[in-house]
């Protein structure tokens, strides 16, 4: 088999999987074997870049960083859909449009999707462009990070026409938005607030990888276009399954407005067991002829209308009001309710979010509330029922004082939380943070979890993280439910995460916002602990994508000498607290803010090797040619349109060996 088709069949074959898993929730095989596929592609393709494919699924993993996202006028405008409430609003929208067309009306009812809508166009049964709907007449070219989902196929099959557009809602699930938050949390930052918002956000991130973490899911409702052979709305959802979209079988035709009303009570109870949240029901005149019939108001289509679903809410008692104190000292007050049935489950506690909150809703204990249920863990008070509030009744005085040690809490200037100031003192903290430490994506010790930190925590064995490099076996064998063996592993897994590399040992130390990526971006700049810990404000807010709280936190940081103490032992103890000689070889600043194309085919290096090479020397790669590319480094069969676009915005164009000169 050549080359050319060996990676054509395992891209086929890929696209199917994934397909199989992400559009069809049924995959056909395991995760691991779908990886080693994928490597296999990847390193054909990095061999041979002459059969590079925008679409190829090796793309899903993004990459590509978009400053300022390009405004697309829409090729059919996107209307909003008109509300209504009732039985009522549904049977005199009937009779309006039966005044204006002939014949029986059968009617497709779908779920209302909440997210962000999005336009999706197809040529050649490629995607070519996704575009949000912005005001509707022109929206944001969101093409790098719409890639990056998985259940947007980058190649369709079947009988697709050679061009159309395609509508759908991008949707976070409640899984996996519940699990980007508990991160959230673990990081110290302030969790999302709820699932549309978040999805709607990612579409505008400028690192379109970023995008490819998140779960997100697009649902297609609706296809424009001039050869599409199909005459009603019901059909085309079943020809945009074929083509290999994702579009859910919730979607029914029906004969009257009475079967309308049945599939909305149907969904209204049952829309709580869906994986994402709806908002009501949209019910479309099924026959496109009837529809172009029917045709637009200023604002919506005739032919569609919105129902929308009442939120669920309840009304119960307050019994109490608790303060749980987290990893980084923040104060998070939870209501404690007399247990109701809502939406399917038995809520006992929801959250109250910050002092202003209580505030302004002016709740209090013995009051009646309202609770609702959106797609958070842990529900939302809404606000008191006055007329039933208990005469005596006092308003909330939020603590002053920490619940755990009993400390002054602050509050900083701007921030909604308080927080208690007792750093290293505070039991949850003291326990929390060296969890983190711990934790898979930081030191991935092995051997230790969470329960026993709290338990060597409160033995008094460690009182925080530099403490576990001088435990000995001895010490750990009598806690509870530890045996030989596995004292054995926790001491041997301490001792091995003196190889974790600097980044993670950065993420590691729970400084507050230092996340993941920023604690990669700082290591890479500063590349020692040191270097880090002697920089000021101003040089921190200097490196890319560090604002100024998180230089404040930094700053804050390592002005305590008990942090400095514990980085000593750290050191003493052999933990990486700079970047290894074996990472930083061959690495330089020289391109450091510069923006380079790559383009075409080259002779004494690869493509991705090349790319690399502009990162290790501080440069960021773009696919696209803008006014801010610096220059462009081109092998042979540089694309036509990407030198026209080089020539007019007279952006240097240089070889290989011109760039392996100016690095070298
Ligand atoms: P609104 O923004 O309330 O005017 O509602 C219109 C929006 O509903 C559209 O822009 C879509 O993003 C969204 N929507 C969600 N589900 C559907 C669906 N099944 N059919 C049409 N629009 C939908
Ligand atoms: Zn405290």
């Amino acid at each position: 088999m050549s080359i050319k088709s060996q990676i054509e069949s395992l891209r086929n074959e890929l696209r199917e999987h994934n397909y199989n898993y992400y559009v069809l929730d049924n995959p056909t095989i395991s995760d691991y074997e779908f990886d080693l596929k994928l490597k296999e592609l990847q390193a054909l393709e990095e061999k041979h870049p002459e059969f590079f494919d925008a679409n190829s699924p090796t793309q899903r993993v993004g990459g590509e960083v978009t400053k300022n996202f390009e405004t697309v006028v829409h090729e059919n405008r996107m209307y909003s859909l008109d509300n209504s409430y009732s039985k009522e609003d549904l049977q005199d929208w009937e009779t309006r449009i039966k005044k204006l067309v002939d014949g029986d009306i059968q009617y497709t009812c779908e779920l209302k999707y909440d997210g962000a809508s999005m336009s999706l166009t197809y040529e050649n049964g490629k995607l070519v462009k996704a575009v949000t709907r912005g005001d509707g007449f022109q929206g944001d070219n969101v093409t790098a990070n719409v890639k990056t989902i998985k259940s947007v196929p980058l190649q369709l099959k079947g009988d697709y026409p050679p061009k159309f557009e395609i509508r759908g809602e991008i949707v976070l699930p409640f899984d996996g938005f519940n699990k980007m938050n508990e991160e959230r949390i673990a990081n110290g930052e302030e969790p999302y607030r709820n699932p549309r918002n978040t999805a709607s956000g990612s579409l505008k991130l400028q690192d379109s990888s970023e995008v490819a973490k998140r779960p997100l899911e697009c649902l297609l409702y609706s296809i424009k276009g001039e050869d599409v052979a199909v005459s009603t709305q019901f059909e085309s959802l079943q020809k945009a399954r074929d083509w290999g979209f994702k579009v859910p079988d919730a979607a029914k035709l029906v004969n009257s407005i009475d079967e309308v009303l049945e599939f909305i009570e149907y969904w209204d109870v049952h829309r709580h067991n869906l994986p994402y949240e709806t908002d009501g029901v949209v019910v479309k005149v099924n026959s496109f002829q009837q529809q172009e019939e029917l045709g637009y108001t200023a604002k919506a289509p005739r032919w569609a209308m919105a129902y929308k679903f009442k939120a669920e809410q309840v009304s119960t008692r307050l019994n109490s009001i608790t303060y749980q104190v987290g990893r980084t000292g923040a104060i998070t007050p939870v209501a404690n309710l007399e247990p109701v049935e809502l939406a399917g489950t038995t809520v006992k506690r929801a959250s109250l979010h910050n002092a202003d909150q209580i505030e302004k809703l002016d709740v209090r204990v013995g009051d009646e509330v309202y609770v609702e249920k959106g797609g958070e863990i842990i529900p939302k008070i809404l606000g008191v029922d006055l007329s039933k509030r208990p005469k005596n009744s006092e308003p909330t005085q939020y603590i002053t004082h920490c619940p755990e040690c009993n400390t002054e809490l602050v509050r900083q200037e701007g921030e909604a939380q308080h927080y208690c100031p007792n750093y290293n003192g505070c039991k949850p903290q003291v326990i929390g943070r060296i969890q983190h430490y711990i934790s898979r994506k930081a030191m991935d010790i092995e051997g230790l979890g969470g329960e026993t930190v709290a338990l060597l925590v409160n033995a008094g064995l460690i009182k925080n993280y530099s403490d576990l490099y001088e435990l000995t076996k001895e010490q750990v064998v009598p806690l509870e439910r530890m045996a030989e063996k596995s004292a054995d592993n926790l001491i041997e897994g301490i001792a091995q995460s003196v190889n974790i590399p600097f980044e993670r040992v950065l993420y590691a130390l729970g400084i507050r916002y230092v996340g993941e990526t920023v604690a990669k971006k700082l290591a890479k700049h500063y590349k020692s602990i040191d270097a880090i810990a002697n920089a000021s404000q101003e040089d921190l807010v200097n490196v890319d994508e560090i604002g100024i709280k998180i230089a404040e936190s930094v700053i804050d940081f390592f002005k305590s000498e008990q942090n400095i103490n514990i980085i000593e032992r750290l050191k003493g103890f052999g933990v990486q607290l700079e970047i290894s000689a074996k990472e930083l070889e061959g690495k330089t600043n020289i391109l450091e803010g510069q923006s380079i194309v790559v383009s075409g085919v080259f002779e004494s290096i690869s493509r991705n090797e090349l790319k690399k090479l502009i990162e290790d020397n501080g440069g960021k790669v773009s696919s696209s040619i803008s006014s801010k590319t610096n220059f462009i480094v081109a092998g042979d069969n540089m694309g036509p349109s990407k030198k026209l676009k080089a020539e007019k915005l007279k952006i240097d164009i240089i070889s290989e060996y011109d760039f392996l000169q100016k690095i070298n």
